[in-house]
């Protein structure tokens, strides 16, 4: 056994919400973070990291990203002379930037195969680890429907990706369940209404109908997956509720009664502030979108604050891929603006996110015995959550022991 690293005289932000009172060290051997204590004292050390003055936090965990999306939105006309394998050549440089951010974990909700994820963990691509949903799925003209009127499908011919993005009646949305299991998927992502930047549905409508949500959720429970509801409009949000979803993404117009409805049966809440409150102000936003948005950002923030008043379980994920990568921790400081203490936005990036993704005995906090996914900043996040989304504040990144990043 060897040290490899110890990082000393640091305040532990541990991620459960609490805080050292003095300054620890953190050795890390093997991978693992294997003593915190006021003084280590070990025979062999590789590195040694002086925290003086500094902040440690877990590695933050994305529970809603689109890896392979570039941030703004596409123009079908110019991707159509674009090579496919060119979508995944560009989603490894949004990688780099979300490790940077200073998150090594995500959970991404569409558009990249299982093997991103196996080339993160094998050490082939710099990128947060990552739990696939490989292809999202939801109804003909649907949220996962961007054939156009002329037919052409920008979805389709992503390497990697075989599974169809659509299903009609309980029996395909069984059949594309079970084919997501079989591409390696470890959470189907589903459509429970439709979205912005759908052509022809509205937030409001429900994506698939509860007999189809209750088709998937039987067939992701038997095969130990979690589905996640793309819900934005009141009655898909129930409706995913109803069918037993894991977890409501977005849930934008969340009322009272859905509220109570989640607390009832323990179902999460990714909010996707950072996407929710972007104004559709570029150029590029179509005007069906735009309007769609603006309508949507009317009572969100305040829908979304009911919901952390009344303690629904909340996890950070931000949409990062409909908005440009890299900005995932501005997230803290919506949460912060919706009611959360600093403490609360990070235990929701961190322990809680992880309890969401089903990682939690291995990250999402700092304690002996978890794997070294780590942030170190140099300004108080109690005193400033700011300062955690400025790329010059996140002074290290450390990844299951590794430093991936540091300035
Ligand atoms: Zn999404």
């Amino acid at each position: 056994m060897t040290a490899a690293c110890i990082i000393r005289n640091i305040i532990i932000i541990d991620g459960t919400g609490a805080r050292s009172a003095e300054p620890q060290d953190v050795l890390i051997e093997d991978r693992h973070i294997a003593q915190i204590a006021p003084r280590v004292r070990v025979a062999e050390v590789v590195q040694e990291i002086d925290g003086t003055g500094k902040y440690l936090l877990p590695g933050f965990i994305d529970a809603h990203v689109h890896l392979r999306l570039p941030g703004t939105p596409i123009n079908p006309a110019s991707s159509l002379h674009e090579p496919p394998t060119l979508k995944l050549y560009r989603a490894t440089k949004n990688m780099r930037a979300t490790v940077k951010a200073g998150v090594t974990y995500v959970r991404d909700l569409g558009g990249i195969d299982y093997g991103a994820k196996l080339a993160v963990e094998r050490g082939d691509i710099l990128g947060p680890r990552i739990v696939p949903a490989v292809q999202a799925i939801g109804p003909t003209g649907g949220h996962t429907d961007y054939q156009t009127l002329s037919g052409y499908n920008q979805d389709s011919h992503i390497p990697g990706i075989t599974t169809s993005p659509l299903a009609d009646g309980p029996t395909e949305a069984t059949v594309r369940t079970r084919e997501l299991h079989r591409a390696g998927a470890g959470v189907i992502k589903v459509m429970g209404t439709g979205g912005v930047w759908s052509p022809r549905d509205s937030p409001d409508h429900d994506g698939f109908s509860v007999e189809e949500l209750r088709a998937i959720v039987r067939e992701a429970k038997n095969r130990e997956l979690p589905v996640a509801s793309h819900a934005q409009g009141v009655n898909g949000i129930k409706n995913s509720i109803h069918a037993g979803v894991t977890s409501i993404e977005h849930g934008y117009a969340i009322d009272q009664e859905a509220i109570e409805l989640m607390r009832a049966k323990g179902v999460w809440l990714v909010p996707t502030l950072l996407t929710g409150l972007t104004p559709p102000t570029s150029d590029n936003v179509p005007e069906y979108a735009r309007t769609k948005k603006l309508r949507l950002q009317k009572n969100l923030k305040h829908n979304i604050a009911m919901a952390v008043k009344a303690d629904v379980k909340i996890a950070m994920g931000t949409d990062s891929g409909v908005v440009p990568h890299g900005n995932n921790l501005r997230e803290l400081s919506h949460f912060v603006d919706c009611g959360m203490t600093p403490m609360e936005a990070i235990v929701a990036g961190t322990s809680r996110a992880a309890e969401l993704l089903r990682i939690e005995d291995r990250v999402g906090s700092v304690a002996v015995g978890k794997e070294a996914d780590l942030v170190m900043t140099d300004t108080d996040p109690e005193q400033d959550i700011g300062a955690l989304a400025e790329a010059k504040h996140i002074r290290m990144v450390v990844q299951e022991g590794s430093i991936v990043h540091s300035s």
